[in-house]
Parts: C-alpha cells; structure tokens; sequence
C-alpha cells in the first residue's frame, strides 16, 4: 500500500492497523508471510546501512499490517539508528489506529538488551512477543522456554508452530477495535 521512509510522508490512519517489530534477521518477514499465508509480501532489504522504511499492508480495507524497519544491526551508522528513532518513533507516537504491535524475538536467544530496548520504546503498546526459529529447539528447551515466558507465543515459520494462534489473536486485536469504533 505504502512504503514511507519519512514520518511526514505517513499515510492517513484508516482501519485498525498491527505493527510488527523485531531485530533484524529474527525472522520477522518470514512470520508476516506464514501469517499472512503469502510467499513473498514482505521482504526486507537485507544490506546493513540501507535506507529504511515503514512498509504499509492493506487486508482487504479492513485492517492494515505494518512492517516496521528492522533494527539493531551491531555495525549500523550512527545516522540510520537516529532515522530509525526518527520513523518509527514518529509512527508510535501518532498513530490511533495501532492495536497492537507483534515483537518478533529469536526463541535461541530471547529478551535481548536489545529486544527489551524495543518493549521500553513500544511503552504502553500492547505487544506480542513471538519466540521465532522455534523449529531449532528441542521438545525440552521449548518446553523450559513456555515455562520461563509464559505470555510469549512460541513461533516457528518453518513449521508453521504457533501461526495459527497467533492469526486468531490478531484477528481478536482487530475485533475488539472494530467493536469500539461502532459500538452497538
Ligand atoms: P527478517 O530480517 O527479520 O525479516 O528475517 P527473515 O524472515 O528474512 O529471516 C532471516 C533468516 O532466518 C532467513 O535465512 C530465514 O530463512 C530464516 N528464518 C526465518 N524464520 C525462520 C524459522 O521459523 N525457522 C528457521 N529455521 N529459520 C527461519
């Protein structure tokens, strides 16, 4: 719908919309597409460095996802972190139409300082967080990880583990939005 690498150039809030945020390479275009059931939709840049956008999905005019620039590369100039801040700072900030935003975290290595970083910034958001590549992870360690992060959702693209629940969430974010838009 839109690709925006500017917080001026945003487009109209319209329907409901859910964020997804994650540190680069954690496998947050691959969970977009095994949720959305699409091949391809989202795919990122994957060159440190590169100008980053906020990319704008539309789902059938009634609710909207939106891919937001990843972050955290170790090497990233100091300039693209500050535009990072910038855009995305610039979206959360602004944007009434956000229900919800969808923390991608690698299940190998949750909650990093980075990671956590992100939740500080997501501030109020409501947010879930999925544990993903949970495919590389034996029985017993996604096990001890349910029990450590109970609220998480345990995610694999690969397997397609965890997709479904977390499409029915979604869809009751975007439920509950509906229902406070037109109330009965
Ligand atoms: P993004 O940078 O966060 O958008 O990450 P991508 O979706 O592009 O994935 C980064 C790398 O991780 C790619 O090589 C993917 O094939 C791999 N990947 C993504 N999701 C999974 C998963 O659930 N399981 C496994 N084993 N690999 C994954």
């Amino acid at each position: 719908m839109a690709s925006v690498g500017q917080p001026g150039e945003l487009p109209s809030a319209g329907p409901p919309e859910v964020a997804f945020a994650g540190r680069s390479n954690v496998g947050k275009s691959s969970a977009i597409n095994a949720i959305l059931g699409r091949k391809r939709l989202a795919y990122a840049s994957k060159t440190p460095g590169r100008t980053q956008t906020i990319n704008f999905y539309d789902l059938g005019g009634a609710a909207r996802l939106v891919d937001l620039p990843g972050y955290g590369y170790a090497r990233v100039p100091h300039t693209v972190r500050a535009q990072w801040r910038t855009l995305v700072g610039g979206y959360l900030g602004s944007r009434n139409s956000l229900v919800g935003v969808v923390v991608i975290m690698d299940a190998r290595h949750p909650y990093t300082a980075l990671d956590e970083q992100l939740l500080q910034w997501l501030g109020d958001a409501r947010t879930l967080v999925l544990l993903s590549k949970a495919d590389k992870l034996s029985r017993t360690e996604q096990r001890h990880l349910a029990r450590e992060f109970p609220d998480a959702l345990i995610f694999s693209s690969v397997t397609r583990q965890g997709v479904e629940e977390c499409r029915d969430l979604l869809e009751r974010w975007l439920q509950q939005a509906a229902e406070i838009k037109s109330p009965r």
